[in-house]
């Protein structure tokens, strides 16, 4: 070997370090080591002796940059290990971070959802402390009831004077072929399941529905019949509604009472028929209607025969027993659209839109026969009473409203004079006769 070629390849050693300790294999850099040892000791063996310090010198040259390659290479490895782990640091902050900022904006829009939910639910409630009808009520429960519950098909049943075996539908949307489209439906599907409407229930059969009664104290006021949307959860929607339900009870219970403020202003509390007042503005508007549908109207005044002598004869009390049970034959002897009145003391006026004059008659007689035939008592004794009443049509017999409670006056006026106990209709009175003047009602 050459001194020449054997300083050569020692310049290769520090390069084959470095590489060799920045290399994965740990026993790499331990060989380079042995090869230079070896490398070193086959020179030093086998070149003249007068070169061997040459070949000595040039091999501890190669040795020192050997460790200083092994050095510097260490040194690289330990700072790239730095940096990955602080890189590795930063990634596992960046992914905490953007967790959190998803947390917040999840978070954000849960609160943003509830803040809407709950200005609905606050306008609902500020709107419907002012409404005193179901008709003020509907839109702001219906609007209330889709942005807070976040459903479209439901229906809102309440009990109501216009309905009073079953509960009448404030609200039925998008519930066509649904059993919560009517309430009979829907009772007695709830029968068939023996289902019992404590606070809420939800029902599977025949459709996902959460059905959550309204109540004043033990009494229903209502119920909510709402579709569970597609992907929502029925308990969380079933609490939801419950919580709304209890917002819309107070505001319910207004409208009740105000409604039941009003029939009482319009009801006679003795015999339970509507007040003079009521008939007068009734009757007005009903002739405006025939008048402008060309249709025709009965108007009947009935008067309970010898009054005064009953009252002598039993007393006053006696007296409004009877006058408040011929209210009830009288109201449970009409049409739900005929209009029954007191029309003062012992006199009662029956307003029967659109009825023929035929048809009246045979009305009155049994209206006459029915009070004959019921027995009123009075400790050990039996009262019998009669009744006298007269009818007018309009505009058969007069045009206007004054006009017509005349006529159908003198028709009864003539029941009195000919006996009493007996159904007059103005036709019947013969024209000479046209007269109440003197009239003892
Ligand atoms: P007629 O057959 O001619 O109608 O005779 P009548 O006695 O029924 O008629 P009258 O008009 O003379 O008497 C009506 C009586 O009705 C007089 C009044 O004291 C009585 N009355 C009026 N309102 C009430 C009431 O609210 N309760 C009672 N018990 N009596 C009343
Ligand atoms: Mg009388
Ligand atoms: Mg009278």
């Amino acid at each position: 070997m050459s001194i020449e070629l054997g300083c050569a390849l020692l310049v290769l050693f520090p390069a084959a370090c470095f590489w060799a300790t920045t290399s994965k294999t740990r026993w790499l850099p331990w060989a380079v080591l042995a090869a230079i040892l070896a490398w070193g000791w086959l020179g030093w063996t086998s070149l003249p002796a007068g070169s061997q310090g040459l070949w000595l010198s040039a091999v501890g040259c190669s040795a020192c940059g050997v460790l200083y390659a092994a050095y510097g290479a260490g040194k690289s490895l330990q700072e790239r290990g730095r940096l990955r782990s602080r890189l590795e640091e930063r990634g596992r902050v960046r992914v905490a971070l953007s967790q959190t900022v998803a947390t917040l904006k999840a978070r954000s829009s849960r609160l943003e959802g509830e803040e809407r939910e709950l200005q609905a639910l606050y306008a609902m409630v500020k709107g419907l402390s002012e409404a005193l009808s179901w008709e003020e009520a509907r839109p702001r429960v219906e609007s209330a009831v889709r942005q807070y519950l976040g459903t479209e098909e439901f229906a809102l049943y309440v009990s109501d004077l216009r309905c009073p075996e079953s509960l009448y539908p404030l609200v039925v949307r998008r519930l066509g072929g649904s059993v919560g489209a009517s309430w009979d439906t829907l009772s007695r599907t709830l029968q068939e399941q023996h289902v019992s409407l404590g606070a809420g229930e939800i029902l599977e059969v025949p459709e996902r529905a959460v059905v959550i009664p309204i109540r004043d104290s033990s009494e229903m006021m209502g119920c909510l019949y709402a579709r569970v949307p597609a992907g929502a959860d029925p308990q969380a929607l079933a609490r939801k509604a419950a919580g709304l339900m209890e917002e819309i009870a107070f505001a319910f219970r207004r409208v009740k009472l105000f409604q039941e403020m009003e029939r009482l202003s319009r009801v006679d509390g003795l015999t339970g028929v509507y007040r003079r007042g009521v008939l007068d503005a009734r009757l007005a508007e009903e002739i405006v209607r025939a008048g402008t549908f060309k249709t025709s109207l009965c108007f009947m005044l009935l008067d309970v025969d010898h009054f005064k002598s009953l009252n002598d004869a039993y007393g006053h009390p006696f007296g409004d027993q009877v006058l408040r049970r011929v209210g009830e034959i009288l109201r449970a002897s009409v049409y739900e659209t005929d209009f029954v009145a007191r029309y003062g003391g012992e006199e009662f006026a029956i307003l029967l839109p659109r009825a023929e004059p035929a048809g009246v008659l045979r009305k009155a007689e049994a209206i006459r026969a029915a009070l004959e035939r019921e027995i009123f008592q009075l400790a050990l004794q039996t009262v019998r009473v009669t009744a006298s009443i007269g009818i007018a049509h309009y505009p058969r017999d007069a045009s206007t409203a004054e006009a017509i409670v005349q006529r159908a006056d003198q028709a009864l006026y003539y029941a009195k004079e000919n006996g009493r106990n007996r159904v007059v209709d103005i036709l019947q009175v013969p024209r000479g006769r046209h007269s109440n003047k003197g009239n003892p009602l």
